[in-house]
């Protein structure tokens, strides 16, 4: 099966005691979804400039198999877990 690229970023990267983790073809649109985590869980809404650095410098670029990309992509359970 054929792999796809994704982005992928978790509180842990940025050294929070949280599972949430989020993954996404586009570097954007993850950064949004994480964002909105951050701001619902955490409360931390203001999304400063030094906060998206961090949050780009600790995303990584993972792979999965095609079928993952149906998964939910915000979930503490995925492909991921299981490699
Ligand atoms: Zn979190």
């Amino acid at each position: 099966m054929a792999q796809r690229e994704y982005k992928q970023l978790g509180c842990r990267d940025l050294g929070a005691d949280c599972h949430f983790l989020v993954r996404s073809e586009s570097e954007d649109e993850l950064m949004i979804l994480f964002s909105e985590h951050a701001c619902r869980v955490h409360g931390r809404c203001e999304i400063t400039p030094e906060l998206k650095d961090r949050m780009r410098v600790s995303m990584k670029t993972i792979c999965c198999e095609g079928e993952c990309y149906e998964a939910p992509r915000m979930t503490g359970q995925s492909c991921w877990d299981s490699f």
